[in-house]
């Protein structure tokens, strides 16, 4: 391994993972460090579900090497690509089912193919500084033995902008004005369950679920993983009759499940854990076993009162607790939740946001209809490069959740299409930077959109390519409903848009 690096990524979440791969694709030497033994952060480690869409309305809006990933996982079998919510509300437009196992092999083969060094089971411990600038990094191993390395740019892609913060950069914990954060929540899967019970339990429910809807196959992919995909939260009569009897007690009023990627599994975003500091480590040691507690809980419920459940058990939870939201680190420009809610356009447009507003209720129980946001944006809006450069620290960009934005702006960038896409541009910009010897504040974004076309990321909308993935996807999706001959869970409202 070097001692020196163009261009060093710290963390291996989604963020790193397209950073890394767009500066080691771009030429620039790399290293990706990694505190887990694997890649893919809170995607592998907090056992997440599917892929929250690349799309805006059937526009896909992020591509490039997020695609390309995504490509690989469907060859390597462990990925559905995107498929079609007909109902985008409380999941957004699409949602790409993947193996966890999958993705942190497919990742790691990608960045070995693109010539990047990885370095696991490696914490950051501090930061070289000569004045405001970083000139390298120091990553402890779990015997406290140190590494030292140093680089022309550091890419802070740790979610929660440790690199920025040793260096001394300002930040704001969650939203400005409280401080308070996005719950986080811990993930698990049930195995054995019968799922057609399940959809039918909620075929004949419908008034019980705040939302839900039928998932449309829009590609192939491999016959192992072929189901009948849907999605809803609800279960509320269920959840009440459980928590007055006393059978359950967790921090919100209804369940969302939705499958897992292999048949007869079920996939479980139902646990919420709210005012915790996930950057205190007294905190997030409470936080686990919160969240163990109350997947017990839900788990013994699905069991007991859920159609579907009687002989499933929990057969995956994460290694950490999913966290969504903690720093996010003051940059040249500070995305807001008016610039995401009007879709707004900058010159120096280095990705796109999509997905709606989504902040979960920060104090508990309740859903999107009560305390949450759930808020459909008028268009695309432009991520700009100068919220990915610190404000006042040279030699780091920012990529993945800890780029500078408004709590609200990151309730809507924060989804995993969104973070590979900042950080693809994050890894693009790196490795401008290394090439021409100069800072980030330095860049040109024009020379980072040049990269981008070079690995065909998209920072502006193409009108005649959108106007053909709309007319495929509306044609798709009509096919579909006509196959189901009714038993379809989307709200009929919906589907009668999708009749001619
Ligand atoms: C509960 C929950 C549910 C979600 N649901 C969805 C969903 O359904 N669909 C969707 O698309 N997105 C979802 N997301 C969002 C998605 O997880 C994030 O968009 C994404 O993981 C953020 O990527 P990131 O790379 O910025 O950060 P992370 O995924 O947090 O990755 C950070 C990486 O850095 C490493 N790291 C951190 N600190 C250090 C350090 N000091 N030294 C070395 N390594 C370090 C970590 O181990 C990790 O690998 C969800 C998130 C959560 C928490």
């Amino acid at each position: 391994m070097n001692r020196y690096y163009d261009v060093i990524v710290v963390g291996g979440g989604p963020a790193g993972i397209m950073s890394a791969m767009a500066s080691g694709k771009s030429g620039a030497s790399t290293l990706l460090v990694e505190k887990n033994g694997f890649l893919g952060g809170a995607a592998t480690a907090a056992v997440l579900g599917p892929i929250s869409p690349f799309h805006y309305k059937d526009e896909q809006v992020i591509t490039g090497l997020p695609q390309d990933f995504m490509d690989r996982m469907v060859q390597a079998k462990g990925s559905t690509g995107h498929m079609k919510t007909l109902d985008p509300y409380g999941s957004g437009d699409s949602l790409g089912f993947y193996d966890r196992e999958k993705y942190k092999f497919v990742a790691a083969e990608m960045l070995l193919e693109f010539g990047v060094d990885i370095l696991y089971h490696s914490t950051l411990c501090s930061v070289e500084m000569q004045d405001n600038r970083i000139t390298g990094i120091t990553t402890a191993a779990k015997d406290g033995s140190r590494l030292h390395f140093k680089a022309h740019v550091v890419v802070d892609a740790t979610g929660d902008g440790d690199v920025a913060v040793m260096a001394g950069e300002n930040y704001v914990l969650g939203d400005a004005v409280q401080h308070k954060m996005s719950p986080s929540s811990s993930m698990f899967e049930m195995a054995n369950v019968d799922t057609d019970r399940v959809f039918q339990y909620i075929f004949e429910h419908p008034d019980d679920f705040e939302f839900k809807s039928d998932i449309v196959p829009m590609r192939e992919f491999d016959d192992r993983l072929k189901q009948k995909y849907f999605v809803g939260q609800g279960f509320k009569q269920l959840v009440s009759q459980a928590v007055e009897a006393g059978d359950l007690t967790f921090g919100r009023d209804s369940v969302i499940v939705l499958n897992g990627i292999h048949p007869n599994t079920m996939h479980f975003n139902a646990t919420r854990i709210c005012g915790k500091n996930p950057t205190d480590v007294t905190d997030r040691t409470a936080s686990e076993i919160d969240g163990r507690r109350q997947i017990d809980s839900v788990s013994e419920f699905m069991i007991k009162y859920v159609p579907g459940f009687e002989h499933a058990f929990v057969s995956v939870t994460g290694s950490e607790v999913g966290v969504r939201e903690t720093r996010h680190i003051e940059g040249l420009y500070t995305l807001t939740g008016t610039d995401a809610y009007e879709g707004r356009k900058f010159e120096d447009a280095v990705s796109r946001g999509y997905f709606p507003i989504d902040l979960h209720n920060p104090d508990g129980a309740t859903g999107y209809g009560n305390g949450g946001v759930w808020m459909e944006l008028k268009d695309t809006f432009d991520i700009p490069y100068r919220s990915l450069v610190p404000k006042h620290i040279d030699g780091l960009i920012l990529s993945g959740r800890c780029i500078s934005g408004t709590s609200e702006a990151h309730g809507s960038y924060r989804t995993q299409g969104g973070i590979m896409g900042i950080g693809q541009a994050a890894g693009a910009a790196a490795a401008v930077c290394a090439r021409n010897q100069i800072q980030p504040r330095q860049a040109d974004a024009r020379d980072i959109q040049k990269v981008l076309d070079q690995l065909g990321g998209s920072y502006r909308r193409d009108e005649a390519r959108t106007a053909l993935e709309k007319a495929r996807a509306r044609e798709i999706a009509k096919a579909y409903i006509k196959s189901q001959n009714g038993r379809l869970i989307t709200d009929p409202k919906i589907l009668a848009t999708y009749e001619d």
